[in-house]
């Protein structure tokens, strides 16, 4: 009884701690790092229990024959993460704290479903997304991508791109690691502008902002102009990101059939004739994924029947630049007397998808007032990638560029177009012959085949299923293939 008493005396003196510690001044470690580790890991087993009364700095120091100083700093660390606690003027003590997760289970192994504390209150489809996001995951190199629709990395001027960077962290001011202007890198946005003036859309300033890429524009776009239950036609198949934001804003989706001239502009009169159209969205020019474009024609009768009921149509311009074959078109911005139409431009389909840089030219007014949301969302764009976009616009590079990926994939849409007609015979699939872009777009007239995108893979080819570009669902079965990252071989 009375050894039990000592050593409970003897265990809960400061004077124990020095038992358990030691230091090895020929150790790789510090002296401050070998002490907190040791201290640390003898709360975190037990052996310090919360209550236990820690030395004085100077007990300590001198018994263990070290600087003071380092102990104090100890003690600091223990005290910032939790390991101690003490009030001025009284001593130190062991605190009970929560233990610090161990670094290979970084989810609790305790805890079974968080869905109810993580209850998302947007209204997303997780496990469509979820399917997209699986999609980005790199893939065996080995197989034939004709699913993403992203440049061809081999085809960037990486040298050009690295000289551009050296200069832009070279330069003082404006410097890439302050804010930029909301409505983008002023001297991007002169380039811009004087970019577009070669598609015959002559805006000012006043008329441009930049985003982090066309996905972020149409969500601002719907942020600041939509309310629930407004009515969005666009042509279908369409842009398969652009539902679920369409479902987030309860948004009324109207789909109009594609057809080789693009959105079938008899089914939009109709429409618009007995719906309040708020929205029509479109990309007249190498549709995703219809790979069609709108004839001149059409454009000036989808431009007129808007006008007259004052919808606002989105242009989605992705590919606008890749025209191989046939006469150029215009861009509806273009010829926007009313300026109804918001033109979106990317870069990146023909330059770098992870630069996440796109524009919008629209009425200054638009333009103003999505700059304003923009700013709340997220102050400013990422100022690094403006600049190095500047520099390699305004050096030329980009024109170059463009020139390049012309004649590479004018080859290579070529060749795509006459392998299918070579090998596909005409009674397995229809489909347009796209003037440009990077895709290709099939019905498949033979028998269904489920789960088409896993059938392909076992070909080790990937593909997109036509499903994903629909709504509704559709009885119909096609596929999307993209050109933009395999060569001909
Ligand atoms: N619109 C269309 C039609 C697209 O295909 C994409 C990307 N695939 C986007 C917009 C968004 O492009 P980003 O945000 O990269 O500019």
């Amino acid at each position: 009884m009375i050894e039990n008493i000592q050593l409970f005396v003897i265990f809960t003196q400061p004077i124990f701690l020095i038992m358990l510690l030691s230091v090895n001044k020929e150790s790789q470690k510090t002296i401050f790092e070998q002490l907190l580790t040791q201290i640390t890991g003898l709360i975190e087993n037990g052996t310090l229990k919360p209550g236990f009364r820690m030395p004085s700095s100077r007990e300590l120091a001198e018994l263990m024959g070290v600087n003071r100083t380092t102990i104090v700093h100890v003690y600091d660390e223990l005290w910032a993460q939790g390991y101690i606690e003490s009030t001025p003027g009284s001593y130190t003590y062991v605190r009970k704290r929560k233990p610090v997760m161990q670094p290979h289970c970084s989810e609790a192994d305790t805890v079974e479903d968080n869905s109810e504390i993580f209850n998302g209150c947007v209204d997303v489809d997780y496990s469509l997304i979820g399917k997209f996001i699986k999609g980005m995951e790199e893939h065996e190199s080995s197989s034939i991508d004709l699913m993403h629709l992203m440049p061809d990395p081999r085809l960037l001027d990486k040298k050009a791109i690295a000289g551009c960077m050296r200069d832009v962290l070279a330069q003082e001011d404006p410097s890439p690691y302050a804010y930029v202007h909301p409505r983008g890198y002023p001297p991007l946005r002169h380039e811009i502008i004087k970019h577009m003036k070669l598609h015959n859309i002559h805006g000012e300033d006043k008329n441009i902002l930049i985003t982090n890429g066309s996905q972020q524009s149409l969500h601002l776009i719907l942020q600041v102009f939509s309310k629930p239950g407004d009515c969005f036609v666009l042509e279908a198949p369409s842009y398969t990101l652009l539902y679920p934001i369409l479902q987030i804003f309860h948004i009324k989706v109207i789909e109009i059939p594609l057809l080789s001239t693009g959105m079938d502009i008899k089914s939009l009169k109709n429409i618009i004739g007995r719906e309040p159209v708020r929205f029509i969205y479109t990309m007249p020019t190498f549709q995703n994924p219809g790979g069609v474009s709108m004839p001149q024609a059409e454009r000036e009768e989808l431009l007129r029947l808007c006008e007259d009921k004052k919808c606002i149509i989105i242009e989605d311009s992705i590919e606008e630049e890749m025209k191989y074959f046939g006469k150029a078109h215009l861009p509806l911005k273009s010829m926007d007397s009313q300026n109804q139409v918001i033109y979106l431009g990317t870069f990146s389909k023909v330059l770098a998808p992870g630069l996440r840089t796109g524009w919008i030219i629209a009425d200054h007014v638009c333009i103003d007032r999505l700059t304003a949301v923009k700013t709340i969302f997220e102050i400013s764009s990422n100022s690094l990638s403006q600049i190095l976009l500047y520099k390699f616009c305004s050096s030329g590079a980009y024109e170059l560029h463009l020139r390049k990926m012309m004649r590479v994939f004018r080859k290579r849409m070529k060749t795509a177009i006459n392998a299918i007609k070579k090998y596909i015979p005409a009674e397995k699939i229809s489909w347009t012959e796209p003037a440009g872009g990077f895709l290709i777009w099939m019905k498949i007239l033979s028998k269904p085949i489920d789960n088409i995108e896993e059938y392909f893979e076992k070909y080790g080819v990937r593909i997109n299923d036509g499903h994903n570009y629909f709504r509704t669902l559709q009885p119909e079965n096609y596929i999307r293939i993209s050109i933009s990252r395999e060569n001909e071989k």
